[in-house]
């Protein structure tokens, strides 16, 4: 290891877990500049010195949004520029187009199939050159700054993975198996440096799987209970499939939908814009997909996540919660056995890490359990305060803990 503060140290180790991040994917004809302050990438953004008038952002993601959200709040003239036909691709479509209306009644400004060929630095701005993402006439228009939000990819720099062997795929993220090992069994990865969404709780949840795995228990992560969330105003959150995925993969489904407009508290705080979609399996009625636009969602989505990953099927709620994280053996009990057999299951099968919380007896079990599905599906576990989990306390509620 090369030391910051100069010189070098070894280390021996059995094991090794890589968690070494991501970055800014370049946009070569947008070339980032922190320092400069003109075109900044989502780190820049932060430290923009006062509030331009006006600002490109180049990427309708979830970075892009939630920057472009705060710097309008602010009183910026926000022009969103996208690739694709719509905000967020990977979200539901429903829900999008619901997220695009209400950020162009709070001023955003967007243009949809549209790409950035070139920029050009002036004294007093950027000038970006676009054109129709199929081709067409360009167009020219200049910013105080411009937000480059295209994409983050694997940071592996200097790991020297192809000397031991490591492949990584064509996206750079490195390849591991359902362990998290790479191609060196004792050499572990996890996080945004390997494949999956991006994401300080999904990369925390495969830290401790790692880790149980190296310690000899099953690391387990369950991928269909990973919410998302973008803090603009309002939320937007999500879990399980899209409408889109479901159709994609045949799946027959119901959709449920319902308005804050018809919900009193939302009326009675003045915000009732958006809506909770729901969608279920037709046939069980298991939930397959939760999305919610207004006020709260983040906090909202919380009950969705244990409803789609630990309660399995809504009416048997709270005994897939507590057995959640050693469903097999609950999944090859009859349902209608279920609380007789997790009385004669011994605690140490249904929870023996000790990463997690010793064996309890049962109501203690049960609500600390639920307290930490709850917390690590709302993206930050125990300490509220620490950095890279401390979505919530960056919106300056950090103090406690769980
Ligand atoms: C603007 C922005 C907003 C985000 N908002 C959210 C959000 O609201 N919710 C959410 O869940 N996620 C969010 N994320 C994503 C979240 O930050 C990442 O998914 C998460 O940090 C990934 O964790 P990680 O441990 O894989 O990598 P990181 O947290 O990036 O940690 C990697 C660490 O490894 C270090 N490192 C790299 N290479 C080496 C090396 N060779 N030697 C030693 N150290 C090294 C890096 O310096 C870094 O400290 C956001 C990301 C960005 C950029």
């Amino acid at each position: 290891m090369e030391l910051s503060d100069g010189g070098t140290e070894s280390l021996d180790t059995k094991n090794i877990v890589l968690a070494t991040g991501s970055e800014v994917t370049p946009l070569p004809p947008v070339p980032v500049d922190n320092a400069a302050g003109k075109i900044v990438d989502s780190t820049g953004a932060l430290e923009i010195a006062s509030i331009p008038q006006t600002m490109a952002v180049v990427g309708g993601g979830v970075i892009g949004l939630e920057m472009g959200s705060v710097w309008s709040r602010l009183g910026t003239d926000v022009t969103v520029i996208e690739f694709m036909d719509r905000l967020c691709p990977s979200m539901d479509a429903e829900v999008t187009k619901k997220f695009q209306t209400i950020l162009k009644k709070q001023g955003f400004k967007f243009q949809l199939k549209t790409k950035v060929m070139e920029s050009r630095l002036e004294d007093d701005g950027v000038v970006l050159k676009t054109e129709a993402s199929k081709g067409g006439k360009e167009k020219e228009a200049k910013y105080d700054v411009v937000l480059v939000a295209t994409g983050r990819r694997p940071y592996t720099d200097g790991l020297g993975l192809e000397a031991l062997g490591i492949q990584t795929d064509r996206l750079g993220r490195i390849e591991v198996d359902e362990h998290f090992r790479t191609a060196v069994p004792s050499i572990y990865a996890i996080g945004d440096c390997i494949d999956g969404p991006m994401l300080a709780h999904k990369a925390e949840e495969e830290g401790i799987a790692a880790v149980e795995t190296i310690a000899g228990y099953a690391g387990h992560v369950n991928y269909d209970a990973i919410p998302g969330v973008i803090y603009t105003y309002p939320e937007v959150a999500s879990v399980g499939k899209t409408e889109e995925e479901l159709k994609e993969a045949g799946v027959a489904y119901n959709v449920g939908t319902f308005p804050f407009q018809a919900n009193s508290r939302a009326r009675a705080n003045g915000s009732s814009e958006g809506f909770v979609k729901i969608l279920s399996e037709k046939e069980t009625d298991r939930m397959l997909g939760s999305h919610i636009i207004g006020p709260n969602a983040g906090e909202m989505i919380a009950e969705a996540v244990l409803a789609i990953g630990e309660f399995g099927l809504l009416e048997f709620g709270i005994f897939f919660s507590v057995f959640g994280r050693r469903q097999v053996l609950l999944y090859s009990v009859p349902l209608p056995a279920v609380p007789s057999a997790a009385a004669t299951i011994p605690s140490s099968l249904l929870y023996p890490s000790p990463l997690y919380h010793q064996p309890l007896f049962f109501p203690q079990y049960l609500l600390l359990t639920s307290l930490r599905i709850r917390c690590q599906l709302g993206g930050h576990c125990t300490d509220l305060s620490r950095p890279s989990h401390a979505v919530r306390g960056v919106q300056g509620g950090g103090d406690g803990c769980v």
